[in-house]
């Protein structure tokens, strides 16, 4: 018998983890997505006749993000996205064929035109602005149906620096012009492929003109005064909390304040 493996299991958007919310340990499969080098680490998804083992349940990934620290979070969005990314590139982008999965590498690669195709993320920013010493643009997106207010983001466009995605986000969505842009800190999002880049940024002119597809309400509120913030454990948060609070963003071993 094999030595067992540490797994990511996962379904849909949920993984597979003991009644502590830790990870099983499992026999591998041929199929299986080896993806951490020096331990027996793997990740796949739940075949579609296995049933869940006894002791075990299925509990979504945003839950788990309040639950464990940033690098077992790290870890698990790492597994997500390769899973994904493997599912979406069985055929070569470039002549059509079947890929096969590179044996050492995170790579695809097409055996008949030798085209390589690697995991890619996709670079997002979000901005905590400010006004004065004691406001916060907080803004609530059309698609949320709950009292929740965030922070303006969106994808950084080809041939765009992040400064310039940063400024042209926020004056499509809220009309809005900046001043003072400042990077803060990173996190990898599994959902889908994103890298959440955070950046704080000052009130410079403009009055709120929203992106009503994107955003249903904007406001600055008084630091004192907020209305319910995104969960601790999202990068959101602790913008939101550094910005008042005036701590870093996230300490050295990239735990999110
Ligand atoms: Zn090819």
């Amino acid at each position: 018998m094999s030595e067992l493996s540490l797994a990511y299991i996962f379904h849909q958007h949920q993984l597979l983890v003991d009644e502590n919310f830790q990870l099983p340990r499992v026999e591998s499969l041929a199929s299986d997505l080896y993806f951490h080098a020096g331990d027996q680490v793997i990740a796949r998804d739940l075949r579609e006749d296995e049933a869940i083992p006894q002791g075990l349940q299925l509990v979504p990934i945003r839950q788990l993000l309040t639950l464990w620290d940033t690098q077992q979070f790290e870890y698990a969005s790492r597994a997500i996205q390769l899973l994904e990314w493997r599912r979406n590139h069985k055929f070569c982008s470039h002549c059509g064929h079947q890929t096969e999965a590179h044996p050492t590498e995170h790579a695809m690669i097409c055996p008949a035109c030798r085209y390589h195709q690697y995991p890619r993320v996709q670079p997002c920013v979000i901005i905590v602005i400010t006004r004065g010493d004691d406001e916060i643009l907080l803004a609530k997106n059309a698609k949320n149906t709950t009292d929740m207010y965030g922070l303006i983001a969106g994808f950084v466009e080809v041939g765009e620096t992040l400064e310039e995605a940063v400024r042209r986000e926020t004056f499509e969505e809220i009309g809005l012009k900046l001043k003072n842009v400042q990077y803060l800190a990173s996190q990898p999002w599994p959902f889908p492929s994103n890298l959440m880049l955070a950046f704080r940024a000052e009130y410079a002119s403009g009055v709120i003109k929203l992106q009503e597809e994107e955003i249903s309400d904007a406001q600055f509120f008084k630091f004192d005064q907020l209305p319910e913030i995104p969960f601790k454990g999202s990068i959101a948060y602790a913008m939101i909390k550094h910005v008042i609070e005036g701590h870093p963003v996230a300490d050295d071993t990239r735990e999110w304040l």
